[in-house]
């Protein structure tokens, strides 16, 4: 039976770290927070960060705009954000109203205040291993894999899912360890192919969004499996992968919930100390 990777007892580490760094600068951090509009998702998370910034010592400035904000609008009012030197950080709450193209939005985000790690500086500081902020999920995978021993040099990983947030970011993250990186998508499963590249993966992470896309026969006896996904299934949230038949097999399995989510907005806040700490 698999080990259990949870997520959160290695967030607690992790924010412990975080709350002595913040201990150290000059300023308590700030983090901007854009909504435009009302969501009742985005209100959920908001919620969680605001209550996470708090036990952390950061200070968490909801900025709530109105619905039907322009895209105009909106880029003046990061320009403003950006140019006020009380603020750290600075993130857009999805999802935005259907007249707001978010990566067009993300993009007016300085870099050096861009906690997301999702402005095009800062991605492309990952293809020379130069990156100090990293796109929160993918660090969050990087941190249980770190957190689950794996020796990553020379090992067959296979990423499913080649999104910006998660899968891209991530291949070029795991390359820097020297892994065998595989990543499959929607082609390689339109081509018959996804079954035989999991198969071998000896570490897999999976990040696409539909329940029991995995089959738990297909993981490799002693693999690792970091299940990005998260799907609703009635009352219940389910990853990507078949967890019941994945953990008979695998070596070390994250739970969906309790795997990578709980690190996510860890990561958030460590990237804005991070800011911070380059900005002052
Ligand atoms: P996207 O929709 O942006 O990306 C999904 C990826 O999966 C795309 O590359 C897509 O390819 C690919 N894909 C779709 N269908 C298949 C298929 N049948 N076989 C193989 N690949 C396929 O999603 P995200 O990356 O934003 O998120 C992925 C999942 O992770 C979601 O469930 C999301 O909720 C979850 N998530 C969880 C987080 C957490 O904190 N735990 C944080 C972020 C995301 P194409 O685009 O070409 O169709």
């Amino acid at each position: 039976m698999a080990r259990l990777l949870e997520g959160k007892p290695i967030a607690e580490k992790i924010k412990e770290g975080i709350r002595q760094e913040v201990e150290l600068l000059k300023n308590k951090p700030v983090l901007a927070s854009i909504m435009v509009g009302e969501n009742a998702g985005s209100a959920t998370y908001v919620k969680s960060q605001t209550k996470i910034a708090q036990d952390l010592g950061i200070e968490y400035r909801l900025q709530q705009l109105s619905g039907d904000t322009s895209e105009a609008a909106l880029i003046e009012f990061i320009q403003k954000l950006n140019a006020d030197r009380s603020v750290n950080g600075i993130i857009i709450q999805m999802p935005l109203p259907a007249a707001i193209d978010y990566k067009k939005m993300s993009q007016f985000i300085l870099p050096e205040k861009d906690v997301e790690g999702m402005h095009p500086a800062n991605i492309g500081k990952i293809v020379f291993g130069k990156a100090k902020i990293l796109p929160c999920t993918a660090a969050a995978v990087m941190e249980l894999l770190n957190a689950s021993g794996a020796d990553l040099y020379g090992r067959e990983v296979v990423i499913v899912g080649h999104s910006e947030i998660v899968g891209k970011p991530l291949s070029l993250l795991l390359l820097d360890k020297f892994a065998t990186v595989t990543v499959a998508h929607i082609g390689t499963s339109k081509a018959g192919k996804l079954e035989e590249h999991v198969r071998r993966a000896e570490v897999l992470i999976v990040a696409v969004g539909k329940a029991g896309l995995i089959k738990g026969e297909w993981i490799k006896e002693g693999a690792i499996v970091i299940d990005v996904g998260i799907n609703r299934v009635g009352e219940k949230l389910v990853g990507d992968v078949e967890f019941e038949a994945a953990e008979k097999r695998a070596s070390a399995i994250t739970p969906v919930p309790g795997g990578v989510g709980p690190l996510t907005v860890t990561m958030l806040m460590r990237n804005l100390v991070e800011a911070a700490k380059l900005q002052q």
